[in-house]
């Protein structure tokens, strides 16, 4: 049955080791994060045999289901709504709201439970964190007074709203903080979280701050690609997952449609550039399941027009295809995210290089 994604499990093997080693090399401790691929087992498996240092997946739905010994940790900042969910399933989370760490307290000591927590901090990407150094410590005050609450570690999220990039100066920040924190409190900060993919040319050149010893990576492993600049890491596989999707309809056709043009189905404007005939082939995939623009056509000779629902309109610019044909496609974050989610793409494993 097509579409489907497949999935080469030695080459993310490949990938989880080489990361693994390059964070270790730099005295950092990994956690291997599973979330773009929904927490799948045999991924997780994976990471298990190779004693990643911790597991991070944002969904609590993902964590319940992990079977790992390592350490579970929720990456995203908690629901109010699933705070026993939380105590009962993750090691540690991710936090920024005060008033979400006393409901984590709360339940924690009902369960007469100790939670561990990263506090994270907003160093301008504007995703999570606090960005206020005034509520950064009104907060340590109040969470220092928990008693079913560790803080375990502060930590980082860059690359991810802002597009911001991690440098040396940048980091170093969350590094000042360790130290201010560790003084004023009188506490050992255990984690001292660096953040995302985004990092991994910091640590192919060895600059990431003294102090900073975590490292939350999924993408990178994934893909073979860093965030920072978009880039492929050398030495990585980029083709760990690939879609394979089948033809339906393969057709000359003008590149220009024929009438009067407003909206199409998605309610986007249309435009479109005449260059006469095109040999154009539909694919029985669609925006239901896949970000189409952020597909990766493996042969050269195709191009991807647009997309509705449940197809996807090629151009491709020789003969080779046929009505039944597979075509395959390298992926890019987006893409991976919505086919590991669609219940109408299948998944198969191929054990070999
Ligand atoms: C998803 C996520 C990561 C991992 O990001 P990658 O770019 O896939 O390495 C790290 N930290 C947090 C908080 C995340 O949500």
């Amino acid at each position: 049955m097509y579409p489907r994604i497949v999935i080469n499990k030695q080459k993310f093997k490949h990938n989880a080791k080489q990361i693994l080693d390059l964070c270790h090399n730099n005295n950092q401790k990994v956690m291997g994060v599973t979330k773009v691929f929904c927490g799948d087992q045999q991924l997780v498996n994976i990471f298990n045999d190779l004693h990643f240092d911790y597991i991070g997946d944002s969904r609590i739905s993902n964590l319940i289901h992990m079977k790992t010994n390592l350490s579970k940790v929720l990456l995203r900042i908690p629901m109010l709504s699933e705070i026993k969910e939380v105590i009962e399933h993750a090691d540690i989370s991710l936090n920024s709201e005060l008033v979400t760490i006393k409901a984590l307290n709360k339940e924690a000591s009902h369960l007469n439970m100790i939670h561990k927590i990263i506090l994270m901090i907003d160093l301008g990407d504007l995703r999570e964190g606090i960005f206020d150094e005034k509520e950064l410590f009104s907060t340590l005050d109040e969470l220092m007074k928990l008693d079913h609450i560790l803080l375990y570690g502060i930590g980082v999220n860059l690359t991810c709203y802002g597009g911001v990039i991690p440098t040396k100066e940048l980091l170093q920040q969350l590094v000042d903080y360790k130290n201010i924190i560790e003084q004023k409190y009188q506490c050992k900060l255990c984690i001292v979280s660096g953040g995302n993919s985004s990092n991994t040319r910091l640590l192919e050149e060895g600059n990431i701050p003294k102090g900073i010893n975590n490292q939350r990576i999924g993408e990178a492993i994934v893909l073979g690609r860093e965030t920072a600049y978009g880039e492929l890491v050398k030495g990585l596989y980029d083709d760990v997952f690939v879609l394979e999707a089948e033809v339906i309809e393969q057709k000359y056709k003008p590149s220009i449609p024929k009438g009067i043009c407003n909206m199409n189905a998605f309610g986007e404007e249309t435009k479109f550039e005449d260059h006469g005939l095109v040999n154009k082939l539909i694919v029985a995939i669609g925006r239901q399941d896949v970000y189409y623009k952020r597909l990766i056509p493996a042969d050269k000779n195709i191009t991807i027009l647009g997309s509705s629902s449940d197809h996807i309109i090629l151009e491709c610019s020789n003969e080779q295809y046929k009505v039944g044909d597979i075509v395959t496609f390298k992926l890019k974050y987006p893409s991976l995210l919505g086919l590991m989610t669609s219940p109408y793409v299948k998944k198969v494993y191929v054990d070999e290089i």
